[in-house]
């Protein structure tokens, strides 16, 4: 039987999708030899409550902008389909019975959300239901969970591993660290320039489409957070 097909479900706000999501998901797909990457917008973010998030059908739209034209650069409006749809763990464990065997799942998150993860839920159950690749940010540390997953951990920053080799290394339940992507875009940057009507700055962070949308419909005009 040859490998399994791999995918990666990439969860996220996604106000608005920018260039640094983008190259962390072409980076790890390049790295893992991941065939499909499925962006996943959610409804809100539970642990960014504080802040009104942009209507999901803009932060959809702007997704389908940014990967319009990479076949293997999908979204999935599972979450935004059901306002009960709001943790990881759930989301994870519908995609796995939807593709059961077939696929060889991979959750992608970013330091920042890596350093918060103990206040996911069911994060324990979580780590252990699939993969997990966290991606280097500029101005986040990755630091080890309060609880010992060091036989789930490979660590392959500053290393030249080959994909050959992380493909030994996959036991279905990792959590590989990479720096494959140093990019520190934010997407709350873009909504502070967005709302100060800075599009040339905004060209360089997020696809010119999704510029061009954010400046057609005024999307971050009256965003005014710290
Ligand atoms: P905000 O500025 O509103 O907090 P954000 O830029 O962090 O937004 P999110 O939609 O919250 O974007 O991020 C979705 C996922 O992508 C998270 O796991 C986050 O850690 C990761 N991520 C976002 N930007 C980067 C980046 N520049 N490098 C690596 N990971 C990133």
């Amino acid at each position: 039987m040859g490998a399994k097909h791999r995918v990666a479900l990439y969860g996220g706000t996604f106000d608005p999708v920018h260039l640094g999501h983008l190259e962390v998901a072409r980076g790890v797909s390049e790295l893992f030899e991941i065939e499909k990457v499925v962006f996943i917008p959610a409804q809100l973010a539970p642990h960014k409550l504080g802040r009104q998030v942009t209507a999901a059908v803009h932060r959809y739209a702007m997704l389908a902008l940014a990967t319009q034209n990479d076949p293997n650069l999908l979204i999935s409006t599972f979450e935004l389909d059901d306002p009960a749809r709001r943790y990881t763990v759930d989301t994870i464990s519908h995609f796995q019975t939807v593709w059961g065997e077939t696929k060889e799942l991979f959750f992608i998150m970013g330091a920042d959300s890596w350093d918060e993860i103990t206040t996911w839920r069911e994060w324990e159950r979580l780590l252990k239901i699939t993969n997990h690749i966290v991606a280097t940010r500029p101005g986040y540390e990755i630091n080890e969970p309060p609880l010992n997953l060091q036989n789930q951990i490979v660590d392959l920053r500053g290393g030249s591993q080959s994909a050959r080799q992380l493909t030994q290394l996959t036991t279905g339940t990792g959590i590989f660290f990479t720096d494959v992507v140093m990019n520190d875009v934010s997407a709350t940057a873009i909504r502070h320039l967005a709302s100060e009507g800075r599009i040339d700055e905004l060209v360089q962070l997020v696809p010119e489409s999704v510029a061009e949308y954010i400046t057609k419909y005024q999307i971050y005009r009256n965003s005014n957070e710290a």
